[in-house]
């Protein structure tokens, strides 16, 4: 050592000081952190340490001997904590040091989010361990290897003795001092006498530097579009053909046979043109047509599109609904007949406006779209000295000066429902101005309805009566000639749903084209399966004897966990991306978190991009886009989509309605979307470019039991005629919407006065035959009891809703306050989201990770006063999960009503009630997971409960059914969760239009109705995450059902349910009786909807259930049923179902609601049920889920 150079010299005895030192510390002290501050102070000032000489040492010791770099300090929090701990009488628990990360931030004085550790991680250390503790604990929670002092406390290294302690110390230092020599060996004395080792060795040391965090946005807009760009306008974009996309797939070592099969969705097609009748086209038009888009209308039009212009111009017939695909021209359609009455009028040298038209959008972003579209066309149409067509928006965006001019001039309105009914309805006489509306209603001609899928539910009723009063008030200023034309995705009954959404009397005729003259090429399914893991006895492949042969057979079968969906999704994602040039895809989450959790696993596959395609891809190529966002945000990111710069979309389905991406090639689908309507929409975004050569549409099963039932079923995926029932007309008929009524009636009688007799044919649908089981009639019973009748014998609004009764009726799901989600990195303090207040609780709690682009943020603050939440950047691996339940209970009861069995003379003695609904969700804690989904900590917080009160009704299960079932040792809270999905799984076949049940829909990104649920129940968690709070939490036994929507009055569709109960449960029985499967399956039992992934679930005990209800002799049915304990539930320990001890205070104004008779007709409309029902299974005869794959997702 003594023939070291004094630079050399200098560096052994910093590392002798740091070795002996540190060592010791880390020995005995267990809560220390090697942090650089730390170390400093080691150090007298002669022997300043800097930060580049922990560099030097580490270049010159081998590689992964020693740690030096940043680490986050939440990550570092975790050192502190043991391992969470489960048992069964307390839940999860886990024991945490007094010493906090405050200690170490005081002791650095550093004000950095990241700390500099160093820290020795060389072998030996481990060895001495091993020896020490042979064996380890096997379920040795992992946490990242990269912390090294970590392991020195779980290896408990303060018990090592000092003579051990000084062997170590020694032997580094013998070995930092080889490395020194082996260093200086390389160099002649010359060399050495010139410092030369040293300067060689700075170069070699690279001194960490803290992340910095960039926003993600900030970093897109910055970002010259450099190498993603390529595709951008300048050149014709070079499609990739669909066995460029699938041989990309089928790459080793990515592929594992995850592809189950290929499914052909659209064979290409080529174009169908058919001429139209010229005779009544203005020419103008046609040459605006020309100039624009080429377009010919003598041979350029699509089939559909001639044969809706011709209905609509030359035939003269006055409604056309076409339900053609997405991208088939569908604008034409109403744009041309629009602007060819208003040339003509203009021609005509009329003066004023003669033919108006309202173009209706469910979103401002739409309509804003489709102008630019029109105004394109408009501004080439030839001027010749006449005046200008103006076109105009009318929302709520719409500034107040404006408005009038808008009002006295515009030809063309794009607007939405929200606005017809709050503004153009509201003041259609009561403005100074009043005759510029006149003047607009009377010479309405059009009335456009896009995307007329969305108006579904209890929106579509609203919408319904909205139109119905902008009817009415055209009527009475002399203009009955409106023509409605709508576009629609295909539903069921697309032409009943039309009439009614668009208030069409029910007697005018309506033409629907549905046959499609577009071309498209070809478009395949694939469907995709994540590969097996391994699972815990190292097994990788079930042995196979599953259970799809007998049904007698209750083994369980070997369960191998498969990769998360999400994983997968994101491999296959970057597969594509990297491996095919010029390729552009979307993927679609289910829900917003599933959708930023995808960007952050991409994200860090980005890191590791050698592992797939040599294209390059960099983080600005890939864009979450949700709802959420604040709207700066979205705005870059639209503008970056609709100019090609980015390479793939990853976005929640407020993406799904019409905004054009025309370039798409392949569309992947995270997990079923809660209709399959939705899933085709989706389906259909790609491959619609011109020169496309074919598109995939790939999609991505999870280990829910839906998503496992269309793997194994992939043809009932394509099957496009199994459409879910969207249209609204017997929700109206059904009266079971009469709240939503009454509301518009206040309105409608402020608008004009109502004269009982006439005015009924604006609100009653006389159609359809459902109508023999509503013999009241609704409308008339509303005005009488709830409107005021003058002297003159009209009726008019009660003063209650007066000065104004359209600001006390809101046609969309009250919008909710919403909380700021503000981004304090780097000072920056932008509001990064807007998050509504049902959500806060799930989502900002202080502790919380929020992620925002697939990038870690901390909760830092959360303010419910002030409404906002303070993030910062973090980074660290983990996520958080909510620990919560929710509990659903009745309230009051309104209604009683007795169940009568269908088959039986007289009403049973078990009671239906309906009434006041309470649900209370509790937010107790959360867990810190990483990646694998391993619980690393478990907080507890103490947030005040979310109550949301409602309508719904509940049935009291009797306890001669609980004990049957426990018994049988199967599961209550099963049967009960299995009978209450079972039920929601039926009603849309008795409740259509808007029996959406999806739970979590409230919680996703969609800003509209779509894909919002209407009926709510109560899911079961596995009881172990309550464990601890089983005395408190002790559940009635109870099958509840609430209205999602429409606030303390409900929406009406639980009270429709309640009326048809008895018909209800026995459909539901024979259901769940008939179906094959043993334990349950999406055709009866699971679904897709389930808030705690089907995980609780007990089908012969839901069967005793329903069969209690029904009046049958329960031990009878139960001797058939397989004995438990179930094979696919997790086991029980705790018991939190116990009978119900007393019924719900009644309501004073309580009613008791005879049974109504059944009517011959709907046990008809059973049978018929019935024998489909047969039909299907006969298809699917082989067909029964591996229940036990039903697994919670880790996520
Ligand atoms: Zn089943
Ligand atoms: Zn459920």
């Amino acid at each position: 050592m003594d023939k070291l150079p004094p630079e050399f010299k200098r560096l052994f005895r910093l590392f002798y000081i740091l070795n002996t030192r540190l060592t010791f510390l880390l020995t005995h002290s267990s809560s220390t952190i090697p942090s650089y501050d730390v170390i400093a102070k080691f150090y007298l000032p002669q022997d300043d340490l800097h930060p580049v000489d922990l560099a030097i040492i580490k270049a010159l010791l081998p590689e992964g001997d020693v740690f030096y770099d940043y680490v986050d300090e939440n990550q570092l929090h975790l050192l502190f904590v043991e391992k969470v701990d489960f048992n069964w009488k307390t839940g999860y628990h886990q024991h945490k040091e007094s010493e906090s990360i405050d200690d170490l931030k005081n002791g650095g004085g550093n004000n950095s989010d990241q700390i500099l550790i160093f820290d020795f991680r060389d072998a030996r250390i481990n060895s001495i361990a091993s020896t020490m503790f042979k064996r380890r604990k096997p379920n040795n929670v992992g946490r990242g290897d990269d912390l090294f002092f970590l392991l020195l406390k779980e290896l408990k290294l303060q018990n090592l003795t000092t003579k051990q302690i000084q062997g170590i110390i020694a032997s580094r230092n013998d070995k930092f001092l080889k490395c020194i020599n082996t260093w200086l060996d390389q160099y002649s004395d010359d060399e050495v006498a010139n410092n030369i080792p040293m300067d060689k060795l700075k170069t070699l040391a690279v001194l960490p530097v803290p992340q910095v965090f960039v926003d993600p946005i900030e970093n897109l807009v910055t970002s010259t579009s450099s190498s993603s760009s390529s595709s951008s306008s300048t050149d014709a974009k070079q499609y990739p053909t669909i066995d460029m996309m699938l041989k990309a797939l089928h790459q080793k070592p990515f592929y594992k046979d995850q592809i189950v099969t290929t499914k052909v969705l659209n064979p290409p097609r080529a174009a169908k043109t058919n001429t139209i009748n010229l005779e009544f086209i203005h020419p103008d038009l046609q040459l605006g047509l020309d100039s624009l888009k080429k377009i010919d209308l003598e041979k350029d039009l699509y089939t559909h599109q001639a044969q809706a212009i011709d209905a609509l111009i030359s035939e003269n017939l006055k409604h056309v609904i076409v339900t053609t695909s997405t991208s088939s021209g569908k604008s034409l359609i109403y744009q041309i007949p629009v602007l060819n009455d208003i040339l003509w009028d203009i021609d005509s040298g009329l003066k004023g406006r003669h033919s108006t038209a309202l173009f209706i959008f469910p979103t401002k972003a739409l309509a804003q779209d489709q102008k630019r579209h029109l105004q394109d066309l408009i501004d080439k149409l030839p001027l010749n000295n006449k005046r200008k067509i103006i076109i105009d928006t009318y929302d709520g965006d719409t500034p107040s000066s404006l408005r009038r001019g808008i009002r006295s001039h515009a030809d063309i309105l794009f607007t939405n429902p929200d606005s017809i009914h709050a503004s153009i309805l509201a003041h259609h006489d009561t403005l100074d101005d009043h005759s510029s509306w006149e003047h607009f209603l009377k010479s309405l001609k059009y009335v456009i309805m896009d995307e007329l899928h969305v108006y579904k539910g209890t929106f579509g009723v609203h919408v319904g009566l909205v139109m119905s009063r902008l009817r009415r008030i055209c009527d009475s200023l002399g203009n009955v000639d409106i023509q409605c034309i709508s576009c629609s995705a295909t539903i069921n009954d697309s032409v009943e749903h039309f009439k009614t959404v668009c208030g069409i009397p029910p007697t005018e005729a309506v033409v629907h084209i549905f046959e499609d003259g577009s071309p498209c090429s070809e478009r395949r399914l694939v469907i995709w399966r994540p590969p097996p893991l391994m699972n815990k006895l190292g097994k990788t492949a079930a042995t196979e004897q599953s259970a799809t042969t007998s049904t007698n057979n209750y083994t369980a079968s070997p369960f191998i966990p498969r990769e998360s969906a999400t994983t997968e999704l994101a491999k296959i994602l970057l597969q594509l991306l990297t491996n095919v040039p010029n390729i552009k895809v979307i993927v679609f989450c289910t829900i917003r978190k599933i959708c930023e959790l995808l960007m952050k696993e991409v994200k860090s596959l980005l890191k590791e991009q050698n592992k797939f395609g040599p294209i390059k891809v960099d983080n600005n190529d890939i864009m979450a886009y949700r709802g959420g966002y604040s709207k700066s945000d979205r705005r870059i990111i639209e503008r970056k989509m609709f100019n090609g710069d980015l390479k793939a979309i990853i976005a929640t389905n407020a993406l799904e309605l019409g905004i054009d991406l025309a370039d798409l090639d392949v569309v992947i689908t995270s997990q079923f979307p809660f209709l399959k309507l939705n899933l085709h929409q989706q389906f259909g975004r790609a491959g619609r470019a011109k020169d496309s050569k074919g598109s995939l549409a790939i999609f991505v099963g999870g280990s829910n039991a839906t998503d496992q039932h269309y793997m194994t079923n992939p043809d009932e995926l394509v099957d496009r005629s199994t459409y879910e029932d969207l249209c609204v007309t017997s929700l109206i008929n059904g009266g079971s919407t009469d709240s939503i009524m009454e509301a518009h009636l206040q309105c409608a009688a402020y608008e004009i006065p109502l004269n009982i007799m006439e005015d009924m044919k604006y609100f009653v649908r006389e159609t359809s035959d459902h109508d023999d089981l509503i013999k009241e009639n609704n409308y008339s019973q509303i005005v009488l009891k709830n409107l005021i009748k003058d002297n003159k014998g009209y009726y008019r609004t009660l003063p209650k809703y007066l000065p104004d009764p359209h600001t006390k009726v809101t046609i969309r799901a009250v919008e909710e306050d919403t909380y700021a989600v503000v981004d304090l990195t780097n000072n920056r303090n932008i509001v990064i989201e807007e998050i509504e207040a049902s959500r806060t609780s799930f989502s900002i709690y202080k502790g919380a990770i929020f992620l925002h682009q697939g990038l870690p943020y901390l909760v830092e603050e959360f303010n419910a006063e002030g409404k906002y939440a303070k993030v910062k950047r973090v980074d660290v691996d983990w996520i958080t999960q909510q620990r919560d339940f929710t509990d659903v209970d009745p309230q009051e009861t309104q209604l009683i009503k007795p169940l009568h069995p269908i088959d039986l003379p007289l009403p049973s003695d078990i009671p239906a009630y309906f009434g006041l609904v309470r649900s209370r969700t509790i937010v107790f804690g959360y867990f810190k997971v990483n990646r694998r989904g391993e619980i690393l900590e478990a907080e507890e917080v103490n947030n005040p409960p979310f109550i949301v009160d409602s309508k719904g009704f509940w049935l009291d299960i009797p306890s001669s059914a609980l004990d049957a079932i426990t018994k049988k040792s199967l599961s209550p809270a099963g049967g009960i969760h299995a009978a209450q999905h079972a039920l929601m799984n039926m009603l849309p076949i008795f409740v259509s239009g808007g029996a959406t049940t999806n739970p979590n829909a409230k919680f996703s990104g969609a800003t509209s109705s779509v894909g919002e649920a209407e009926l709510i129940t109560e899911c079961k968690a596995p009881e172990k995450e309550f464990a601890k709070r089983q005395t408190t939490r002790i559940r009635p036994a109870r099958l509840i059902f609430y209205d999602a929507k429409g606030g303390i009055d409900g929406s009406g569709i639980s009270a429709n349910v309640f009326k048809q109960i008895d018909h209800i449960l026995y459909a539901t029985y024979n259901r769940v009786v008939d179906c094959e499967c043993v334990w349950g399956c999406p055709l009866c039992v699971c679904a897709s909807f389930c808030k705690e992934s089907n995980a609780v679930m007990s089908k012969p005990a839901a069967i005793i259930i329903l069969a209690a209800f029904l009046g049958l002799d329960i031990l009878l049915v139960a001797e058939g049923l397989p004995d438990g304990p179930e094979e696919n539930m997790p086991s029980i320990e705790v018991e939190t179902v116990a009978p119900v001890a007393a019924p719900i205070k009644f309501a004073t104004d309580v009613q008791i609601v005879q049974t109504r008779r059944i009517p011959n007709e709907v046990q008809i409309k059973q049978e018929d049920e019935k024998e489909d029902d047969n039909e299907v299974k006969q298809e699917e005869e082989d067909v029964e889920l591996d229940t036990s794959i039903i697994k919670k997702e880790t996520i």
